[in-house]
């Protein structure tokens, strides 16, 4: 029969990690509902986000997990990286302690999934640039020897964010399909 339900064509489930206060939770507020609070709190309820996109006229499902709160604690467990087929690993450009953790971040989420798993580091916070504590020239030597792509973002002015989303989702296709 003739079926043009798109819906379950890809699903694929994308774990936001990185040390507390990054801006994790903003990055995906910011893509999934375009807003943005300057108070954090920790995220309550939600476990994840789904948002559709279109690539070769199939519909893909990205369903983007938050913490809530627990990398605090150094607590993220198994169970928020089972099944995951791509990572953002987000540090603050303005506070280099959390770009000296992307290594401990990329090894549990080596530990915790498959090798083909898609990476990609994400410098939020670029509208800080006058209190910069991080280069852009060595955050993308690491992304070049850890083999992730590289992007910085601002959730505040929503400086590629969508972008940093889409790719990652579109590599993660370019992988599987
Ligand atoms: P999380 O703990 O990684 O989820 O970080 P949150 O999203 O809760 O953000 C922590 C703090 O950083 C909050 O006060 C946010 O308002 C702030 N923040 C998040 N993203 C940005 C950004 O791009 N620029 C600036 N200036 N502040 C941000
Ligand atoms: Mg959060």
């Amino acid at each position: 029969a003739y079926n043009d339900d798109k819906s379950e064509d890809y699903l694929f489930k994308v774990v936001l990690i990185g040390d507390s206060a990054v801006g994790k939770s903003n990055l995906l507020s910011r893509y999934a509902r375009n807003e943005f609070n300057l108070n954090s709190k920790a995220t309550i309820g939600v476990e994840f986000q789904t948002q559709s996109m279109e690539i070769d006229g199939k519909e893909i499902k990205a369903q983007i997990w938050d913490t809530a709160g627990q990398e605090r604690f150094r607590a993220v467990t198994s169970a928020y990286y089972r099944g995951a087929v791509g990572a953002l690993i987000v540090y603050d450009i303005s506070r280099k302690g959390t770009f000296d953790n992307v290594g401990r971040w990329l090894d549990e989420l080596r530990v915790h999934s498959d090798a083909s798993v898609v990476v990609m580091l994400v410098g939020n916070k670029c509208d800080l640039d006058n209190i910069r504590e991080v280069s852009q020239e060595e955050a993308t030597l690491l992304a070049q020897n850890e083999k992730m792509s590289f992007i910085e973002t601002s959730a505040m002015d929503a400086t590629n964010v969508t972008n940093a989303f889409q790719s990652v989702v579109k590599e993660i296709y370019r992988v599987v399909s």
